[in-house]
């Protein structure tokens, strides 16, 4: 048996809203990651089963490749694309499903249309401190995935012999890539409860996996050797590592949207490092991701430095100025951590 975490009455109100719902947004946010489409995903899937005809997802911008397998992904709109398209659905909604953010900003350029339409709000989140903006707050930071939220919502509404083998993968993706395929935030029996019930339903894990993990390009392996032997620079006394990349260095290694996932994560895997941190141009925005292992807060330096936020072992945020000045900022910032860096 599940242990309860999502209250009754959250439950039941949200409950009530998806039942009586006809058209029904799911939204979710900028950089859909494995677990924003598959919490968003999963849902989508659970309603069509259900009954619900009218669901559409919306996602700010484009998501990465490796998730274009995914059960239903050409369904999604992209705000980038057809945003237009994207603001009538959202303000035609009587319902809107807030999956895996906690602030508006993290869905701009669709946070004045979510904030103003008039559809009743759910949010479905796991990251800290949720703004106040949704009628049901379903907010569960001591849980791994918004994924595993997303199946323990189904099951508390009793509705679980509604997740058919589509909506199961989509939840395994998402509980899977938040925690680095079960190496982090991964220590719950639940999440292995959770994993056997979905193997039940027909999932074939170990083919998921390898869809997401074994299916890159020469260009992405490459450019990972480029930036360790080329571009990691570590820094003892502080036990961090620090990787950067300009928009045209990347460019010459043809990559694919989402190339760059998972390289923060690297360095950590050497003994002497507790932080990492990914800084790299994105077209006209640099992108800030930081990892750390044990205590270091990253959301911490995250939010002190760039006004960011995220776990306290995985966060991220942007920087409008340039990649050097960017650089500069997080160099002149480790000093004043050197005590939390041990
Ligand atoms: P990533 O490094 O994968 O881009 O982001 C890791 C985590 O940091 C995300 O799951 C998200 O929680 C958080 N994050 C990334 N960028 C931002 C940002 O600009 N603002 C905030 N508040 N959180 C961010
Ligand atoms: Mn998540």
């Amino acid at each position: 048996m599940l242990n309860k975490v999502i209250s009754e009455e959250n439950i039941r109100k949200a409950k009530e809203l998806m039942l009586r719902a006809d058209k029904t947004v799911i939204v979710t946010h900028q950089v859909p990651d494995g677990d924003a489409l598959g919490s968003s995903l999963g849902l989508y899937h659970f309603l069509k089963t259900i009954g619900k005809e009218k669901v559409q997802i919306i996602v700010p911008n484009d998501y990465p490749i490796f998730l274009r397998w995914m059960p239903d992904v050409k369904s999604i709109i992209n705000a980038e694309r057809q945003q237009k398209k994207a603001e009538r659905a959202i303000a035609a909604a009587d319902l809107i499903f807030c999956l895996d953010f906690n602030m508006p900003q993290r869905i701009a350029p669709l946070d004045n249309p979510v904030q103003q339409s008039k559809a009743k709000k759910i949010l479905i989140d796991h990251h800290l401190s949720p703004a106040d903006f949704c009628d049901v707050t379903i907010s569960h930071p001591e849980i791994s995935s918004t994924s595993e939220l997303i199946y323990r919502f189904i099951v508390r509404m009793g509705m679980s012999e509604h997740i058919a083998k589509p909506c199961a993968e989509c939840i395994y993706t998402g509980m899977m890539t938040d925690t680095g395929a079960f190496t982090y935030n991964s220590g719950s029996a639940a999440i292995y409860y959770i994993i056997g019930e979905l193997l039940q339903k027909g999932i074939d894990k170990d083919a998921i996996y390898s869809m997401v993990y074994n299916r890159c390009q020469e260009g992405r392996i490459r450019l990972q050797g480029y930036l360790l032997y080329e571009k990691m620079r570590l820094f003892d006394e502080y036990r961090t590592s620090l990787i950067t990349l300009s928009e045209q260095e990347y460019m010459q290694f043809n990559p694919e949207r989402g190339d760059t996932e998972g390289f923060v994560n690297i360095p950590l895997s050497m003994e002497k490092v507790v932080f990492s941190a990914f800084i790299r141009e994105d077209k006209h925005i640099v992108r800030i991701s930081l990892r750390s292992k044990g205590t270091f807060p990253t959301n911490r330096f995250a939010a002190d430095i760039y006004g960011g936020g995220g776990h306290l072992n995985a966060s991220g945020g942007r920087f409008s100025g340039s990649l050097e000045e960017a650089v500069k900022k997080f160099e002149d910032a480790l000093p004043t951590y050197k005590d939390l860096l041990k």
